[in-house]
């Protein structure tokens, strides 16, 4: 067989996204593996919307037009580059053509969507009435009529206390022996809208010898670049990059709980976005996500292994490895962690994705979709039971399976931080 970089004039070409499309060979491997196209008919498939479709975007006047608008309806779940075995980066085109199709006319809901960061930052002073108006039902049907975000669409409840307030006042000290820094990538959500994974994290790593340091940091600019506004998104990311670069440079460890954050971190940045800066894949290289830099610490013999059996946990818990960590290629480092639990039992659910791929699943046309896309996940934890935590890496993942099962969810940090005996799970 011969070598397919041969095909192309140099490596770096062969790498660029959209010339990957030649390297389809139409074996439809993308199309079996895909969850949104099996369950509605506005969306053809990867491999047609991706590679096939590619060739009439790159022919355009334009060079990039859209033959279609079905790719709008790709949810950006990156399951099929990870699937397809000859190295076409199906997803990352996807993304890239949703820019041209959008073309800097953006509706006002994807900016919205987008702007998870301003939200949080404006909106938390006022969680209460917040939290209480997206509780009402005529309001969420007047918002899903003029802006378009469904009216059942899991939408986040604002935090009053941000996570960065809280660590102004509660930072947990380092246990001996101390190993040094770590910076903390907490990301929006995790500052705004769902801070008990952040505690969890920097609670975890204070107790194994750590001292956390927040960075400054905003938004890691995949809801933008999910929602088409590509240059917001290069903006953010160019920011964090800048911010980040020090404590590369030092040596530091960046760590985020948020698996999509830090894939974009590692390479969005590069592989979608084409973002310019000279320390983005310096900045790429020191970035972990918590489990898995956890799991190099137990491998290296320096992740403290005092855990003690999960009180009132006694039946299997279900863990959903979401698409974003899949796509980190690191294994499920939070099921090697769980191993080290006595008696916890974890069983990975056998479904491909949630369905709410970011802030996909909030929109009006979308939402079903989405439900649709998560009904094995959602079946298999309701057959587990309800009343157990559901385990799961991402935050939107985690407000889609509560929503539709009513199972609470928790990030896997959460559950080693209880078994640390550090906080309640
Ligand atoms: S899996 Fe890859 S090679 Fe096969 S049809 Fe899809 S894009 Fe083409
Ligand atoms: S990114 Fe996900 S939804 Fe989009 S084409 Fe690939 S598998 Fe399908």
């Amino acid at each position: 067989m011969s070598d397919p970089i041969q095909l192309f004039e140099t490596y770096e070409h062969y790498h660029e996204v959209e010339f990957t499309s030649d390297l389809c060979v139409k074996c439809n491997i993308c199309t079996s593996a895909c969850p949104v196209a099996p369950v509605t008919e506005l969306f053809p498939g990867p491999k047609t919307v991706g590679p096939q479709a590619q060739r009439f975007r790159m022919t355009g006047e334009r060079g990039d037009e859209s033959p279609d608008k079905s790719v709008d309806y790709c949810s950006g779940c990156g399951i099929c580059t990870m699937v397809c075995p000859h190295g076409v980066k199906i997803m990352e085109m996807n993304t890239r053509a949703r820019e041209s199709l959008y073309d800097g006319k953006i509706p006002l809901r994807n900016r919205l969507l987008g702007r998870s960061e301003l939200m949080g930052k404006w909106g938390h002073k006022f969680a209460p009435l917040l939290n209480f108006g997206k509780s009402i039902r005529p309001a969420r049907i007047i918002v899903e009529k003029v802006i378009g975000i469904h009216r059942d669409a899991p939408l986040p409840s604002w935090e009053f206390t941000s996570f960065r307030e809280w660590f102004a006042r509660h930072k947990p000290q380092p246990s001996a022996p101390v190993r040094g820094k770590v910076a903390y990538f907490h990301a929006c959500a995790g500052n705004y809208y769902d801070t008990a994974a952040s505690k969890a994290a920097v609670l975890v790593l204070a107790h194994n010898g750590y001292d956390v340091v927040l960075p400054e940091q905003n938004c890691c600019g995949l809801p933008m670049q999910s929602n088409g506004e590509f240059d917001a998104a290069r903006a953010h990311g160019a920011r964090n990059v800048s911010w980040l670069a020090p404590y590369a440079r030092q040596g530091i460890p960046i760590v985020g709980a948020s698996t999509s954050c830090t894939l974009s971190l590692k390479s969005d940045y590069r592989e979608i976005l084409r973002l310019e800066h000279p320390d983005r894949d310096f900045v790429g290289r020191h970035v972990y996500d918590l489990s898995e830099f956890l799991l190099l610490l137990h491998e290296k013999g320096e992740l403290r292994t005092d855990f003690k059996a999960l009180p009132g946990i006694s039946d299997t818990l279900i863990y959903h490895a979401p698409c974003q960590q899949k796509a980190h290629n690191i294994g499920q480092p939070a099921l090697d962690l769980f191993d080290l639990i006595p008696d916890l039992r974890v069983r990975m659910a056998d479904a491909a994705c949630c369905g709410i791929a970011g802030t996909y699943g909030f929109k009006a046309e979308k939402y079903q979709i989405g439900m649709d896309v998560g009904k094995p996940l959602f079946d298999q934890v309701r057959a587990n039971g309800v009343d157990k935590p559901v385990i799961c890496d991402s935050e939107t993942c985690r407000w889609q399976i509560t929503h539709a099962t009513s199972a609470r969810s928790v990030h896997p940090i959460q559950v080693l931080a209880a078994a640390y005996g550090l906080m309640p799970l």
